[in-house]
């Protein structure tokens, strides 16, 4: 009886600490010191160096003496102002106000360079679609509005009507500072390419205070060739085998938007990045007979999958020898099931996997879905590797905000989940 109880005791420890390992470890890849894990102050490679260095001391194995490869892309980034302010009320980035993440500098605006008040000329949308071509055709005909700021009021336009909208606006923020009104959710993204000129989203609910005057200190920097790292670590099949199965997660995220705001990517996707470190930790105890695993966290996919891509053509192995590839993301929540996206691709592995499921009980559903460029799966599945790309439902809605907090992840089917994409993974 004592026995048991030991044996049983330090299982649950086992279990316990294993499960705090993983979470300790999503929680520090969310904190500011890895600064929304993207472009200004080196957040991107933070993340690289310190997933790297777990890899290491959980066991997995480098391959070809390393843990990582390098790549370079372009980068717009907003390491210093951005300052927005109605009359004298200052506004609160990511919750009053977005900068666009393709936006330039007020320092383009003429003799501004720390910001300043700007004249406000605006407009409803219709009003604006109806004047649209004449705005894009005026540079010269409106000098006088490029010292003012061009406001444009989305409330109300249907969603045709928006894409039209912000064509145009993307367009004329390359002469003149824009703001767009908006009660749409805030979601931000990362671009490759920017504005001359500053292009904010402004709360309707913020707007609507303001007497007249708009105050912006907006500091873009473009980065040219930023150096990111994919990171990954192998363990070894107990058999000498070529063929091998990959589990990946990316995870960069959006990074800083100005000093004092930052995007701590939690759900998205640290939590993928927590369930790598789970998955490893579980293969390790017994490593599969038949198969490698390598685990793979992608840089750069916010910015339009660059990590993946590079790496399906700079393979650190061949494509024809991965078995399986399970990219894992948004990980925090599964109140709600999970959907596999690919699902109907490889059906046989799809069925393996709700076999499990229902064996197990481990999630309430395992929705399907047809293929989706939405992740780092996308081009191993273009080039023929067969792969699922899992993500997690639930009531956890916040998705590229600041919001999208540790704080705010239940970790409801964390463990479930993890065993049963373990026995997935040893029923391959
Ligand atoms: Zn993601």
């Amino acid at each position: 009886m004592q026995l048991i109880w030991g044996i049983s005791f330090l299982l649950s420890f086992q279990l316990y600490s294993q499960s705090r390992q993983v979470k300790e470890f999503t929680k520090t890849l969310c904190s500011s010191e890895f600064h929304g894990r993207g472009y200004v102050e080196n957040g991107s490679n933070i993340a690289a160096d310190f997933i790297g260095k777990t890899f290491q001391e959980i066991g997995l194995a480098p391959i070809n003496g390393t843990y990582f490869q390098e790549f370079t892309f372009d980068v717009n980034t907003f390491p210093a102002n951005c300052i927005v302010k109605l009359d004298t009320h200052l506004l609160q980035p990511g919750i009053d106000f977005l900068v666009h993440p393709a936006s330039g500098s007020t320092c383009n605006s003429p003799a501004c360079p720390d910001g300043r008040f700007f004249p406000i000329q605006h407009l409803q949308g219709a009003d604006f679609l109806a004047k649209k071509l004449l705005f894009l055709n005026s540079n010269k005909v409106f000098d006088y509005d490029k010292d003012s700021v061009l406001i444009v009021s989305l409330i109300g336009c249907k969603d045709t009507e928006i894409k039209e909208i912000r064509a145009a606006l993307m367009q004329l923020a390359n002469s003149r500072p824009i703001v767009e009104i908006t009660n749409e959710k805030f979601t931000w993204s990362v671009s490759q390419t920017a504005f001359l000129y500053p292009y904010i989203q402004l709360k309707e609910a913020a707007f609507s205070t303001s007497k007249g005057a708009i105050f912006l200190n907006i500091e873009n920097k473009f980065l040219k060739n930023f150096q990111a790292r994919n990171v990954f670590g192998l363990i070894k099949a107990r058999k000498e085998t070529d063929k091998t199965i990959i589990i990946s997660a990316h995870y960069d995220h959006l990074g800083r938007m100005g000093r004092n705001t930052y995007f701590p990517g939690a759900n998205d996707n640290a939590s993928g990045n927590g369930m790598l470190l789970s998955l490893a930790e579980n293969l390790l105890l017994k490593p599969l007979k038949k198969y490698n695993v390598i685990f793979i966290a992608f840089a750069a996919e916010e910015v339009g999958l660059i990590g993946s891509e590079f790496i399906v053509e700079n393979p650190i192995l061949p494509l024809k020898d991965i078995r399986f590839l399970l990219n894992l993301d948004i990980m925090g929540s599964g109140e709600e099931g999970v959907t596999v996206v690919n699902s109907t691709l490889f059906d046989k592995e799809y069925q393996l996997l709700c076999k499990l499921n229902n064996k197990k009980k481990a999630l309430k559903q395992i929705k399907p879905r047809g293929p989706a460029a939405n992740s780092d799966h996308y081009y191993f599945t273009q080039k023929g590797v067969p792969s699922f790309f899992i993500y997690t439902m639930g009531p956890n809605k916040h998705y590229h905000d600041v919001f999208d907090t540790f704080e705010e992840l239940s970790f409801d089917a964390f463990e479930p989940l993890s065993k049963l994409l373990a026995a997935f993974i040893r029923k391959l």
